[in-house]
């Protein structure tokens, strides 16, 4: 089941607040959480003094058992930085190899940048 965990954040306003997030999401278990992905509400937070919502842009590991696939979805801001993520996550697989690297999913594609990019992927699973 995922869990939400507590994460720090500054607002533009200045302020700085915590708010619980998700670093993982299992949509076969919570499909709530899938609904909240696509229609982009998930992992957004409330500044407590200005009540701007921002998107926390941090990343999270994308679980879908039906489609089996399981997909790290970073923020497309961070796409720039494409080579490195891919580098740390492969080293990371090697170290969580009993979950990881997950059949289906041609290499390279462990790692997604921005929601668009997760709903191309599902669409190529689903359609061969
Ligand atoms: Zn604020």
């Amino acid at each position: 089941m995922s869990k939400p965990i507590k994460h720090s954040f500054v607002c533009s306003c200045g302020h700085s607040f915590e708010a619980a997030i998700f670093k993982s999401a299992n949509v076969t278990l919570q499909p709530d959480l899938k609904a909240q992905i696509f229609s982009g509400q998930f992992n957004r937070v409330r500044c407590s003094a200005c009540q701007k919502e921002i998107d926390a842009g941090v990343p999270f590991l994308y679980h879908d058992m039906d489609v089996g696939l399981m997909v790290w979805v970073y923020p497309p801001m961070m796409a720039s930085q494409a080579a490195v993520i891919r580098d740390k996550v492969r080293r990371s697989h090697v170290i969580v190899g009993s979950v990881l690297p997950v059949p289906g999913v041609p290499a390279g594609c462990e790692v997604v940048f921005g929601v668009e990019a997760l709903r191309d992927l599902i669409r190529d699973m689903t359609n061969p």
